[in-house]
């Protein structure tokens, strides 16, 4: 990184334990204030991750051979490293991102959690190990690393993102190609900062950032990269699969999602607003995990919309960084586009929005991408406010009959990311539990919000492949060695 006093730094790529200059450069600005650029980046080329993919398979056998409780060790230091740097890396992240402070620091805090919880995978790695059916024959399968990794990441969780999927790599022993969103690099290239901090072997961990298509057509090419996992949308992920699939490379998708909210009548009306403004509105609608529709039962309808207009309409848009704001900005002019779209789009299909519904204006709004809190009600479950994806603080309130017609409306999409109920029977719970379409529930909590130390991902067309983090991100970066000893 260059950085002259007073002037905005320039972020390198990473290649092979070097930091790599380049000529072309691309701006990382603040969505709450497009004056401010936080960075340049180096504009990485198909070139560099050649040169990023050779030098992660010569990197290979060093790491993949090292102990793996020394490499959790290097885990723990860059996890203590991050620690350090903790407020100005959160703050970072509200500048190139534009969620809230608070929301950023759990974020961080997360990024860190995750380099610690792997790092103790180190000493905990498992196998299996059963008797034989022979006599002194000795079975067991060992972990091995499946080889070099791309990485693809997207902008919506710049740091929690890269952490869960090049932590469970590297300790794994895989070595690893980056490539960060473009509308938000920073927090990952300060993992990247920390790891070589850490003194992690050249080659180990490589960063490219640039165009996606660029980077992304280079990393899937490459011969040396033998697996890929993505974060993103549907449309990249189903591109990046068929090119991977003509390959036969291992490929791990988290796409797009539609997530439901389900609140039955005998919920406790207060906690349910409150978990479904959470949900819809908090990162500014922008988690793949967050409420786009509300499937509420006629019993507590009116009831349920009256307080949650109530609630949204006490919702504070604004910088992230201030006191006090509970909603940053959309994240670049391309997503508040969409957002603006998809409103005009829902007052064509459902009326008005029953709040929200304007680009904010005036005084320093006009310097970000502001949106307001929007509820459009009675919507339709085939509009496409509800079935498509808009990624913004747009919620579709769907009215249903009973528990049998909310879960029916609930499934009837092709996601299936998260999916949450509000219900104080336990039996409806549980139905639910068995009935839900989606990889990640919740029961009386926000459909957003998960811990590392789980299973994460979705199904149908949310994900494709293991799920990430906890336990499971093991199986995906790594193959099983399978072992029979006569003794
Ligand atoms: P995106 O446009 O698909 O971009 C994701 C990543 O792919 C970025 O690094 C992007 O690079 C790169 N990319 C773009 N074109 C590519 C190509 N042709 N080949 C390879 N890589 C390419 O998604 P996004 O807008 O960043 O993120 C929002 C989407 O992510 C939403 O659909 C959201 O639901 C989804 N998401 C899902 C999860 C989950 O866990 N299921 C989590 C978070 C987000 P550039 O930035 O340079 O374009
Ligand atoms: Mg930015």
């Amino acid at each position: 990184m260059s950085t002259p006093e007073n002037t905005i730094p320039t972020f390198a790529n990473y290649i092979n334990g070097e930091w790599v200059a380049g000529t072309k450069t691309f701006e990382n600005r603040n969505p709450a204030n497009t004056d401010e650029i936080v960075g340049y980046f180096v504009k990485g080329s198909a070139a560099d991750v050649e040169a990023a993919a050779k030098a992660a398979e010569a990197a290979l056998p060093g790491w993949a051979g090292m102990p793996a409780p020394a490499r959790g060790n290097i885990l723990f230091k860059t996890a203590e490293i991050l620690e350090k740097k903790f407020d100005m890396i959160s703050a970072e992240m509200t500048r190139e991102e534009g969620k809230t402070l608070p929301e950023a620091k759990g974020e961080v805090r997360r990024a860190i959690n995750i380099f610690r919880y792997f790092g103790g995978e180190g000493s905990r790695l498992d196998g299996v190990m059963v008797p034989s059916e022979r006599e002194r024959v000795h079975v067991f399968a060992i972990r091995k690393p499946i080889g070099v990794v791309g990485l693809v990441t997207p902008w919506n969780f710049p740091i929690a993102i890269p952490a869960w999927k090049m932590a469970p790599a590297l300790i794994c022993g895989n070595t690893i190609i980056v490539k960060p969103a473009s509308v938000s690099p920073l927090c990952a290239w300060r993992i990247v900062e920390a790891l070589h901090e850490a003194g992690i072997p050249k080659g180990v961990v490589n960063f490219v950032a640039g165009s996606g298509g660029e980077i992304g057509d280079a990393l899937v090419n490459a011969p040396q990269v033998k697996a890929i996992s993505f974060t993103g949308s549907n449309d990249v992920g189903n591109h990046l699969h068929e090119q991977a699939s003509k390959r036969r490379m291992r490929i791990q998708l988290e796409m797009g999602g539609k997530n439901p909210t389900i609140v039955l009548a005998d919920a406790d009306l207060k906690s349910a607003v409150e978990n479904v403004a959470n949900a819809a509105f908090f990162s500014t609608g922008q988690k793949c995990t967050a409420t786009s529709r509300a499937i509420v039962e006629d019993g507590i309808y009116d009831q349920f919309m009256a307080a949650l207009i109530e609630r949204t309409k006490k919702l504070t848009v604004g910088d992230g960084m201030k006191a006090g704001i509970d909603i940053g900005p959309c994240v670049d002019q391309g997503q508040l586009n969409t957002v603006l779209k998809y409103i005009a789009i829902g007052t064509e299909e459902s009326g008005a929005p029953l709040c929200g519904g304007n680009r904010l204006t005036g005084g320093d709004y006009d310097k970000g991408y502001f949106v307001e809190p929007t509820i459009f009600g009675d919507v339709q479950p085939n509009h496409r406010i509800a079935q498509e994806e808009i990624f913004g603080p747009v919620l579709a309130v769907i009215r249903a009959k009973d528990f049998d017609d909310a879960m029916r409306i609930a499934n009837d999409i092709p996601f299936g990311l998260s999916s949450s109920i509000q219900t104080s029977n336990l039996s409806r719970a549980m139905d639910y539990i068995y009935k839900a379409e989606a990889g990640l529930l919740t029961i009386n909590l926000p459909s957003a919000g998960v811990e590392y130390q789980l299973p994460f991902g979705g199904t149908k067309d949310s994900s494709f492949g293991p799920k990430e983090q906890g336990p499971a991100a093991l199986d995906f970066y790594s193959d099983f060695k399978t072992i029979y000893m006569k003794y």
